[in-house]
């Protein structure tokens, strides 16, 4: 049985390997380890080898977590956002992925004044119009794109999707490479650079990256 930070090194690999193949160097992707199922204790194990950037989607979880946890995690809240956890979420996360309505992002840019903190966030995109899954219609993409260019204390730094689970390759392929295009055109149309392409998860970032992806977030491959 491998350990933990076998596991990490063979996901940094792999991830390693899609980069080489898209003509991209391996710190070009961050790599963030979704903690979403394990305890702090494992989370301390790979911090201890040097690993900062852990991704968790339940507010109460992530403050708990944090609490136990040295204050140089870099930790990025990936689920869904209820707008009486954004006050914690703020406190403690420096990237949200799931920005996906104007009030969500109204209410994270104000309470961001008032702690004083400048988290970055990303707005999520559903490319699939999967009915279950969150994220914004790109039809709706730019009128929320408006709203975050503006934002004063929150910090735009680029868009989220998750692809169907086992989707086939050129459904995955058509997904990414939508979300890659429109991430390109709103850096244009804003005049503004959006570095944070966050798209593959354990099954689907090898076909993520080939597309664009520069945040794969992994969670099975690395804690089960
Ligand atoms: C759980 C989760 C992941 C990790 O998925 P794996 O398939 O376990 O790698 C990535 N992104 C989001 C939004 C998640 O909720």
């Amino acid at each position: 049985m491998s350990t933990l930070w076998e596991r990490y090194l063979a996901a940094r690999q792999g991830v390693a390997d899609a980069a080489a193949a898209a003509g991209k160097a391996q710190d070009d992707i961050l790599l963030l380890a979704v903690s979403k199922t394990v305890p702090a204790e494992q989370i301390a194990d790979l911090y201890a080898h040097g690993v900062r950037c852990f991704g968790e989607n339940r507010a109460s979880v992530l403050v708990e977590k944090a609490k136990l946890l040295p204050g140089d995690i870099e930790w990025h809240y990936i689920g869904p956002l209820q707008s009486n956890k954004v006050r914690k979420v703020v406190q403690v996360a420096s990237v949200i992925h799931s920005v996906d309505t104007p009030d969500l992002l109204a209410r994270i840019d104000r309470i961001a004044g008032e702690e004083a903190r400048r988290p970055r966030f990303l707005l999520e995109v559903s490319v699939s119009g999967e009915e279950s899954k969150g994220g914004i219609p790109v039809a709706e993409l730019d009128g929320l794109a408006e709203i975050a260019d503006k934002c004063e204390n929150a910090e735009w730094s680029g868009l989220m999707t998750m692809a169907p689970l086992a989707a086939p390759e050129p459904v995955l392929r058509g997904i990414f490479g939508r979300l890659k295009s429109e991430c390109d055109r709103l850096e244009r149309r804003f005049g503004r650079s959006l570095p944070l392409l966050s798209m593959g998860m354990s099954g689907d970032y090898r076909t993520a990256i080939a597309c664009g992806s520069t945040l794969v977030r992994l969670g099975t491959c690395i804690f089960s």
